[in-house]
């Protein structure tokens, strides 16, 4: 399976052990006694992710799944990103944290966070595993970020190439694709 990945950029023990740090500084932000947390997760890039980092925060929670699709369709390029299930009753009055595999150009964590706004929770904050330095404008910001990366597309660890690579446990470079080449597939 990793014949095409040309570099590993983070190995799978470090990655675990920034989740853990993550994990901590979320239950540190959200007491017991708050509100409510809801968690908002993107598909499907965020699923190891989610998967590791829920089960080392010591909080009741809920979790929301939802599909954003930047091209919904070939002929569709200028239709934003959508929310394709609806959390209303999920998020009214509740904390809510965004989790997302990778904040790039910031398009798609600004479609949810204007969204999850309009149904009125306690509060709203974004982590991500990655984030491409310098590349989404400074008032699309993450609360929670496990680490800056340069501008290349990667794979592994939840991200997909063609969906393919879901499954690679490192973080890695694939030869041969460029930041931009890899967009359309998400
Ligand atoms: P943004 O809307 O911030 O430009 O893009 C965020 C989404 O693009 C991520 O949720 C992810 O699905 C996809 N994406 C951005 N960069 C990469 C990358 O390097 N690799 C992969 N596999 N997906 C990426
Ligand atoms: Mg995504």
């Amino acid at each position: 399976m990793d014949d095409r990945i040309e570099r590993i950029l983070l190995r799978r023990e470090q990655i675990d052990r920034r989740v853990s740090e993550l994990a901590s500084e979320i239950a540190a932000t959200y007491p017991p006694d708050g509100p409510g947390l809801t968690i908002v997760a993107i598909l499907a890039g965020s699923i190891i992710f989610l998967a590791d980092l829920i089960r080392r925060i010591p909080r009741a929670m809920k979790i929301g799944l939802i599909t954003v699709s930047s091209y919904p369709g070939r002929s569709t390029m200028s239709q934003g990103p959508v929310i394709l299930q609806d959390l209303r009753g999920e998020i009214e009055g509740r904390d809510v944290l965004v989790v997302d595999d990778i904040l790039d150009t910031g398009r798609t964590i600004r479609c949810v966070v204007d969204q999850v706004r309009q149904f009125g929770p306690a509060s709203v904050r974004v982590c991500v595993l990655l984030r491409k330095a310098g590349k989404a404008p400074a008032d699309v910001r993450a609360d929670f970020v496990g680490f800056d990366i340069e501008d290349v597309f990667v794979v592994g660890y939840g991200l997909d190439y063609d969906d393919l690579y879901r499954n690679y446990p490192h973080i890695g470079v694939l030869a041969g694709v460029t930041s931009q080449a890899g967009e359309g597939s998400r």
